[in-house]
């Protein structure tokens, strides 16, 4: 995409939801980071599920350290790899309260130097808790990224560098989630809603999905023809046993 084409994307998206935001929901940083790390290959509707009671209580790293892992197991037993994420939680708020004075801290390195925290984690916190201009490269972001030509590349981090250098003011803060949100609920990986897409024209995506009314439908004709050829199939595998039989050596001569 050229950069005038970047912009105008990003400005199309922007103008859809001009104040996007993660589905996670916290009230502080913490909060926010421990329902990242419980996000991880879970959907945000669970790990929200989970949380909410749970954040009502526990809304420093004293008290989930107080709580403790098993009371924090029972407590997300609904997500997946919770037993991973329990005790890495457990341990991560050990961490900020022996290193970091019990708060979250500000840079890459520190927040990569936490249990269960990996780039992506702390690219999320770092972002919509601090408002950095971070790009949290996911799962749908990267599919975003490769099928519309805005970054494509092999690696999230690949993807991650391109949109480092390509995503244009005022549009870098909020362009990680406007990517999540549009491969969310339009450019799904399955099936990508083309024809209800913003940025249709910009998309080398192809071939674009069109409206549910005009995609094609099994006509009488093509119902037939795939009737006979599976008529045909299922001949031809009844059929192969005498042809099998046939190239048997047969006796040339009555016993
Ligand atoms: S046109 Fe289709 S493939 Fe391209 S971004 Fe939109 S939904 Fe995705």
């Amino acid at each position: 995409m050229t950069r005038q084409q970047i912009f105008e994307f990003f400005r199309r998206l922007a103008d859809a939801n001009p104040s996007p935001t993660t589905e996670l929901q916290s009230g502080n940083a913490y909060q926010l980071l421990v329902a990242v790390v419980l996000s991880a290959q879970a959907t945000d509707a669970s790990v929200n599920i989970a949380c909410r009671p749970l954040f009502q209580r526990i809304k420093t790293p004293r008290h989930m350290v107080d709580l403790g892992e098993e009371s924090l197991r029972d407590a997300i037993k609904t997500i997946g790899l919770f037993n991973t994420k329990a005790k890495n939680v457990i341990a991560l708020s050990q961490a900020l309260i022996d290193e970091f004075g019990g708060e979250v801290p500000r840079t890459r390195e520190a927040l990569q130097s936490l249990p269960g925290v990996g780039r992506k984690t702390a690219n999320v916190v770092l972002n919509t808790a601090f408002g950095e201009e971070t790009f949290a490269v996911d799962t749908h972001v990267f599919r975003v990224c490769n099928r519309t030509g805005l970054a494509p590349a092999k690696t999230v981090d690949e993807v991650e560098a391109k949109l480092e250098k390509i995503v244009p003011q005022p549009f870098r803060r909020d362009a990680h989630h406007w990517l999540i949100l549009h491969g969310r609920y339009t450019c799904k990986a399955r099936l990508p809603e083309c024809w209800r897409c913003p940025v249709i024209d910009l998309c080398r995506y192809k071939p674009k999905t069109p409206p549910p009314g005009e995609r094609a439908r099994p006509t009488a004709a093509r119902s037939a023809s795939r009737a006979s050829s599976k008529a045909r199939t299922a001949k031809g595998r009844t059929a192969s046993k005498p042809r099998a039989n046939r190239n048997r050596a047969r006796p040339t001569r009555l016993p």
